[in-house]
């Protein structure tokens, strides 16, 4: 359609962002739009933000600053935020920013599309409500175009949680899970759709109670479907990981042997001040259980170094954490505070100090990391091959660990799953040959 308007989308954050930016784009395709890779010939620019570190709004507002020129040259242009920078600032972002012409929190991107139709020409539609109605219930049904083999489902949304350093709880409210049979229905479509590998979503995913189903509940159910061949799930807390989502890692082969799971800190200290409610020893005992159950597992985490308080010997315990379990994948950040969370008001460690912290603990995991990748040298693998790669007659995929995986095939083998040995490791990825 050569008169369709133009969509420009620009994602910030997790994963869940990038689900939500995909049914927004969907919502506003049915309002006419179409998706475009720049903001420069846009009808319509979209930031869906998000709040998880410091600065971040900051960097919306910079952001913003750079499409005044094509408002000056197109007045019909529309400009919108999206996301957890829109919850947190609402009415804010169009005082500082006024060629804004729309601002929609997470929790009600379902009206977008009267917002949408609102906005512009002076008038500013802002909706940042927690709405009673499930929004889920009022997005436009998912398209039937061919896609990527993988995919995100989000499952559950929001935390009750209340970590001391975070503002999902106040950006994302309370937790609400979706119901089985929708989710269902909705990773049907995806596999007709060409998806073979669906991550199941969620602040606090392995709290999901969907009609008094589990998370291990639900998978159960998702491994039923044809086609579907992986199953993968993210973001988790310690305290949620249930027995029977420990045995589904042992029992269901469609669920993937990587589990993301989050401690922040080793020091008992530590936890206690971030609200985290368990022990660093709690925690051990917890990543023993799981290796029982399922020996191939791979570990990653998440650390906050410089949390404040953390003095050096908190700091030697979570060393000493990372060392225990031996992660195979880790993200970590110097503690940032954020506004309207408990730790924003305390005392703050030295930038420096967090600094040199977070150098140690990188290269810790760093090397843990590469450990983890040279020991799959000479293993077979399974790979779900997503794309081309860089050099000619090359696929890439990820493994069952969610490695990245470089191997020569045909490129008919983009969508499907196969048996890779692995021949080399290098700095993030794997080299292997096909064996079937
Ligand atoms: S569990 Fe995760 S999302 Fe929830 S408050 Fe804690 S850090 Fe934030």
């Amino acid at each position: 359609m050569s008169d369709a308007k133009k969509l420009y989308i620009k994602t910030y954050g997790c994963q869940m962002n990038v689900y939500d930016s995909e049914r927004m784009a969907e919502m506003l395709g049915a309002s006419g739009y179409q998706e475009t890779s720049t903001p420069d010939d846009a009808d319509m620019i979209l930031l869906n933000t998000c709040h998880i570190r410091e600065k971040a709004a900051e960097k919306i507002y910079s952001e913003l600053g750079r499409f005044k020129g094509l408002k000056a040259e197109n007045p019909d242009l529309k400009i919108g935020v999206a996301g957890c920078v829109a919850q947190a600032e609402g009415q804010e972002i169009i005082r500082r920013q006024p060629m804004v012409d729309l601002v929609v929190g997470p929790q009600s991107y379902h009206r977008l599309g009267e917002l949408e139709a609102r906005a512009g020409n002076g008038v500013k539609a802002l909706d940042t409500d927690f709405p009673e109605e499930d929004k889920f219930d009022h997005l436009a049904s998912r398209p039937k175009a061919r896609r990527g083999p993988t995919a995100f489902l989000t499952v559950q949304e929001g935390c009750d949680k209340f970590c001391a350093f975070c503002v999902v709880p106040y950006t994302r409210g309370a937790e609400v899970s979706r119901t089985p049979s929708r989710l269902l229905d909705e990773a049907q479509g995806l596999v007709e759709r060409g998806v073979r590998e669906i991550t199941l979503l969620g602040q606090n995913v392995n709290a999901y109670h969907g009609d008094g189903d589990t998370l291990a509940g639900l998978i159960g159910k998702l491994a039923q479907i044809d086609g579907l061949e992986r199953i993968r799930y993210t973001t988790s807390h310690p305290n949620d990981m249930q027995d029977d989502l420990i045995s589904a890692h042992a029992e269901c082969d469609k669920l993937m042997p990587y589990l993301h799971l989050p401690v922040q800190s080793g020091s008992d200290k530590i936890l206690k001040a971030m609200n985290r409610k368990h022990t660093g020893d709690e925690y051990l005992r917890l990543v023993e259980k799981i290796r029982a159950a399922c020996p191939d597992l791979l570990l990653s985490g998440d650390f906050i170094v410089g949390f404040p308080g953390e003095t050096d010997a908190d700091f030697e315990q979570t060393m000493d954490l990372i060392r225990a379990v031996g992660y195979g994948q880790a993200y970590s950040f110097k503690y940032s505070p954020r506004p309207g969370t408990p730790a924003a008001e305390k005392s703050h460690v030295e930038d420096a100090v967090k600094v040199e912290r977070l150098a140690r603990l990188q290269d810790l995991l760093t090397s843990q990391q590469r450990a983890a990748q040279q020991a799959m040298v000479g293993r077979e693998v399974s790979v779900l091959f997503e794309k081309t790669g860089r050099l000619d007659g090359q696929l890439i995929g990820k493994s069952q660990h969610l490695h990245a995986v470089h191997v020569v095939s045909p490129a008919s083998n983009i969508g499907s799953v196969r048996r890779v040995r692995i021949t080399d490791s290098q700095t993030n990825s794997l080299t292997g040959e096909l064996i079937g």
